[in-house]
């Protein structure tokens, strides 16, 4: 091995990361560096394609590619980047099957770990909503849509059908569009199968801050959006946002409630929170490069590039945070580094778009390249194809459109994979008058107040609700139903905005099972409330603890 042999790590596997490893493989020998990429999946996500998994009109293994197959010669390491030491130059990654981390020297850094949803500031989003970005998400979504069309097919209660059948999206941009797009055409398409849902309406909703969605496009192929979006059932709220979300309903910026048990969140987005700690040049929130991508203060040393950086081309134009743009940068990096190496002349990013091009569902898109406005079926026809030649492998562009072929003659799977046992604590945030349970609901989980406050309330023999309690935060309740299999004796109703610590049965039984002591107390406790009768369903934090 050469002495000089340069280490270039490359953090992120997206279209950035990825595209820098696949150039850097063309221009340097692999005796002049050795390339590792991090990233902590094994594969590349194609995002333009990725609200297609939502209809299953693209499999979901088929939306992405092994990393190893793109970049034969790169060293992948799959794990969580925990910390970027700029100074020494070390980056530091999460432990795996053994419990120690891992240290990365470098030479040459390529940063490019994309952007996060961002819901810093929208109570109950973090909770109640989905974002939109990984295969994980889509995946979630499609089984979340899935599972609430189930629930609605055997709902007696006419209020929770409808929230179940109601679908919330934040954001008028090309991924909220296609999402609100790709849901719309699946619930439609599969309705039919639902014997209780043929002829029950579903609700789309995409709230947009803006005047107009798609405000990267031309305001005519916008309106078109808007219009084909209308005319397929989408409801449209324009001038308007996603404040908050409660497990109950979706809560926009003017007030109005849109009740719900689907929402989905593609805006704002910032910095995945291992660069946010990084002590170095920002702007607007992203990380400083100059026009060839270096980044400020680190020239020659680190590159940055992708929707995690502020770059600015040769003409001073902002790059948008498009797969198109990182592909480009990508291109660019790599060249500076080979030059950086070798020495040699070293190139500006100049790239202005070629153009933009965007799904509203089956049949339709809208297309603006190289000033040539399209839309409709020839726009969704070009969209395909150029998306597929943009898919690397013919592997992966085989499998995908013969899974578009399939689409086109079968209606879509509606099989719903169970990913893991149904468990899972969850602490959704209930707003002023949410019910958490209702009187007579049966004994599926045990809960206890984070903050906020919670009434509980029992029916009168006249159908007047008498107070019993208000509980305060670390007040628990809800488990004399469920060791006792029993229906509630009350329901639980919000006083205030209040997080709820929700541990379902399953999680229950495994502690009580696993840890004797911590069943002991819940049975001392049922058999305390068993034998008084003035607080049925409340246990107060203080008298726990006795
Ligand atoms: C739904 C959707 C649709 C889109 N449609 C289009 C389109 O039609 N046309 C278009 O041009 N653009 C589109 N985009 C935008 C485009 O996909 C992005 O601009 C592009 O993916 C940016 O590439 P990137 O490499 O910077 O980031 P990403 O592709 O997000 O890659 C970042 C990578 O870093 C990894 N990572 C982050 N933090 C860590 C960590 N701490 N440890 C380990 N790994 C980490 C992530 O897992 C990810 O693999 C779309 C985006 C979305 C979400």
């Amino acid at each position: 091995m050469s002495p000089d042999r340069k280490q270039i790590v490359i953090l992120g596997g997206g279209f950035a990361g990825v595209y820098t490893a696949r150039y850097l493989e063309k221009l340097l020998r692999p005796d002049e560096a050795n390339i590792t990429l991090v990233n902590r999946e094994n594969y590349w996500v194609y995002q333009p394609m990725l609200s297609e998994v939502i209809s299953g009109s693209i499999g979901l293994a088929n939306v992405v590619s092994p990393i190893r197959r793109l970049c034969r010669r790169t060293n992948l390491v799959t794990r969580e980047i925990e910390e970027i030491d700029l100074a020494n130059k070390v980056i530091t990654v999460s432990p795996g099957f053994r419990p120690r981390q891992l240290k990365l020297h470098y030479d040459y850094l390529v940063i490019a770990l994309g952007n996060v949803t961002n819901f810093y500031g929208m109570p109950g989003m973090l909770e109640n909503a989905i974002p939109f970005k990984t295969l994980a998400d889509a995946m979630v979504l499609r089984n979340h849509v899935i599972r609430t069309l189930e629930e609605a097919d055997v709902e007696e209660d006419s209020e929770l059908r409808r929230k179940l059948l109601t679908f919330v999206v934040g954001g008028g941009g090309f991924s909220g569009v296609e999402v609100i797009a790709e849901l719309n055409d699946f619930v439609r398409a599969v309705k039919g199968n639902y014997i209780r849902l043929r002829n029950e309406p579903h609700r789309c909703v995409l709230i947009h801050s803006r005047n107009r969605i798609l405000q990267e496009m031309a305001e005519p192929l916008a309106l078109f959006a808007q219009k084909t979006l209308r005319k397929r059932g989408v409801e449209l709220i324009l001038e308007d946002r996603l404040l908050a979300a409660t497990s109950e309903k979706a809560i926009l910026k003017s007030g109005v409630e849109i009740p719900c048990k689907t929402i989905v969140c593609t805006v704002p987005s910032t910095l995945p929170p291992v660069i946010q700690k990084l002590n170095c040049a920002k702007e607007k929130g992203k990380l400083l490069t100059n026009t060839c991508l270096e980044l400020k203060d680190y020239e020659g040393q680190v590159w940055a590039l992708g929707d995690c950086t502020a770059v600015k081309t040769v003409s001073g134009k902002e790059a948008p945070p498009t797969a198109q743009h990182a592909i480009r940068e990508a291109t660019t990096a790599a060249t500076n580094i080979a030059a950086t190496i070798r020495g040699g002349q070293r190139a500006q990013f100049a790239f202005e778009g070629l153009g933009t091009l965007g799904s509203l569902g089956h049949g339709a898109a809208v297309a603006q390249i190289l000033g040539v406005k399209l839309s409709g079926l020839v726009a969704w026809i070009l969209w395909r194809c150029i998306y597929l030649m943009k898919m690397p492998g013919l592997n992966r562009k085989v499998r995908i459109a013969s899974d578009w072929a399939l689409h086109l003659l079968f209606a879509p799977d509606l099989a719903q994979p169970k990913l893991q046992p149904e468990s899972g604590i969850q602490n959704p945030l209930f707003a002023a008058g949410d019910v958490v349970f209702q009187q007579g609901d049966l004994g599926d989980s045990v809960y206890g107040i984070e903050d906020g406050e919670c009434d509980v309330l029992q029916e009168e023999s006249d159908g007047s609700q008498k107070l019993l309690a208000t509980l305060t935060p670390g007040d628990y309740f809800g488990e004399m139903a469920v060791l006792s299999d029993k229906s509630r004796n009350a329901t639980i109703q919000a006083r205030t905005a209040a997080n709820v610590l929700i541990i379902p049965k399953g999680d229950f039984d495994k502690l009580r099972h696993s840890v004797p002591a911590f069943g002991e107390i819940f049975r001392a406790l049922a058999k305390k409330r068993v034998e008084s009768t003035a607080e049925p369903v409340v246990n107060r934090s203080d008298s726990a603890e006795t």
